[in-house]
């Protein structure tokens, strides 16, 4: 073992010591620093630094209790939570999640996650990430306005335009961003507009904002086909989610000439062999909040499947997980490739796991990370707060050329890394040292902090 991998070994060894549950942050945590030691190796004075050390510690975590009334007037209590994870190139920026999985190892991956994802957007945000363990599914808008309005009354404290501005994740869309805006405003009494991002039209969003994600990846994995000349037209390609980050990916796969076959949710998944109707995606889940077996009833000649792992043994060229965490684990990796899938972006965070990571990349599947590849929507929350300090707003193609521009320039920079130390094809390396680079240089800038 060289010295390098030996550092983060300890340093691995070291989070796995403190905190041995949380083991989505360690694997997070594995992913990144294990594709970075060719650069530790030129850059030693990393290690003098203890850079390793203070980039795996939040700078804060903040955890809290959340009591709200639900429709029958029972109290119900929540966990709500916020790490602020760094903040060497910006304030804090990173979505909030209500899901009942939520937890601190759940949310410190992702905040890490985002502390490169951000500096890879060449924009000046910092990372972070928070959420709860409330389940917006099957509640009344009363209720989730109730839960934001209590939520958004402890977590305001923490927040601000140049402090730390949350956005959406799973199962923070629109409607709670809304509940949560009016909520700070009113505390505050100030119209801090940059102070949470994908609010709607009328109150300071940004167009283009909703589609980020999901065009986003597109645009990536545009970027990444285009260089080995292979088109995305007629390719066949599946899809997991039915929720923000999956309905435009659908639509901007379709508009490049590819056929998207399914779409899930945490139920099941459908299969729709003349290509999912985005129209009725979007309507089942954007405006009926319903489930994704709905789809039947509209497209008769589609099937539905129970179960949402099955989505992997459908036959494609290009596989785009775009639901949650660890969804492609090894089984599911190896049953895409035995069925010719040459192509995998990862539209949600951490979809595939380390070893179907090492799987894809071992047979030569042209593998686009999640941090690189889904970073359209946090690059155009950072747009969203130019035009809120600007008070201006642009028009959606202006929006959607610059989120064209930013994906291509971190294509071109995790390539360019990747060539740099070796391993050409491997962005997930070349995108983990072109994000850690930047942070690293601003903290060494800023001195022992
Ligand atoms: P949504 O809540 O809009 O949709 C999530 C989708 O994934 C739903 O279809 C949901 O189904 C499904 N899902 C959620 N949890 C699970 C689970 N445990 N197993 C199977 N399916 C599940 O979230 P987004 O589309 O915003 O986010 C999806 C992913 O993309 C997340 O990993 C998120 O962190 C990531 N992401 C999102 C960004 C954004 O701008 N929104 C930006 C960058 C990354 P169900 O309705 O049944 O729960």
């Amino acid at each position: 073992m060289s010295e390098m991998q030996t550092y983060v070994e300890d340093i691995l060894n070291l989070i796995k010591k403190r905190d041995p549950d949380q083991i989505e942050f360690q694997n997070t945590v594995k992913e990144v620093l294990t594709s970075i030691v060719p650069f530790l190796e030129k850059n030693p004075q990393y290690k003098a630094q203890k850079l390793l050390e203070r980039i795996v510690e939040p700078e804060r975590v903040i955890s809290f209790r959340v009591a709200w009334e639900d429709d029958k007037g029972e109290i119900q209590v929540n966990r709500g939570y916020r790490v602020q994870m760094n903040s060497a190139i910006g304030p804090y920026k990173g979505g909030l999640r209500f899901h009942p999985s939520v937890n601190l190892s759940i949310l410190k991956f992702l905040a890490f996650e985002q502390v490169f994802k951000n500096s890879l957007t060449s924009l000046p945000i910092g990372g972070g990430k928070g959420g709860s363990d409330f389940d917006p599914k099957g509640k009344s808008d009363n209720e989730v306005m109730r839960f934001c309005q209590a939520f958004m009354t402890e977590l305001y404290r923490h927040i601000g335009p140049h402090v730390d501005v949350p956005a959406g994740d799973i199962g923070v869309g629109g409607r709670e961003i809304g509940y949560l805006f009016g909520q700070y405003k009113r505390i505050r009494d100030a119209y801090d507009s940059a102070v949470l991002t994908g609010k709607g039209l009328t109150y300071g969003g940004s167009l283009a904002r909703t589609e980020a994600t999901g065009y986003g990846l597109l645009y990536f994995v545009k970027n990444m086909l285009d260089a080995k000349n292979i088109s995305l037209k007629d390719k066949t390609v599946v899809i997991s989610g039915a929720g923000n980050v999956a309905i435009y990916a659908i639509q901007k796969a379709q508009e490049f000439g590819a056929k998207v076959v399914t779409c899930s949710d945490s139920n099941g998944y459908i299969y729709d062999p003349n290509g999912i109707d985005f129209v009725t995606v979007k309507r089942i889940k954007e405006v009926d909040r319903g489930r994704i077996y709905e789809y039947e009833n509209v497209h008769p000649t589609a099937e539905y499947h129970e179960g949402c792992r099955g989505v992997w043994d459908v036959k494609c060229d290009i596989a785009l997980p775009c639901a949650t965490q660890s969804e492609i684990d090894l089984e599911s990796a190896k049953r895409l490739v035995a069925n010719g899938c040459k192509v995998v972006g990862e539209g949600a965070n951490m979809p595939s796991t380390l070893e179907a990571i090492d799987y894809f990349l071992k047979n030569n599947v042209l593998f686009a990370p999640a941090k690189a590849a889904n970073a359209g929507g946090v690059a155009v929350s950072a747009l969203e707060m130019s035009q809120n300090s600007e008070r201006l707003h642009w028009t959606f193609e202006e929006v959607d050329n610059k989120l064209k521009d930013i994906m291509k320039n971190i294509y071109l920079n995790a390539k360019k890394n990747a060539e740099e130390f070796g391993d050409p094809d491997n962005l997930v390396m070349g995108a983990n040292i072109a994000g850690f680079k930047k942070v690293a240089e601003a903290m060494t800038a800023q001195g022992l902090v």
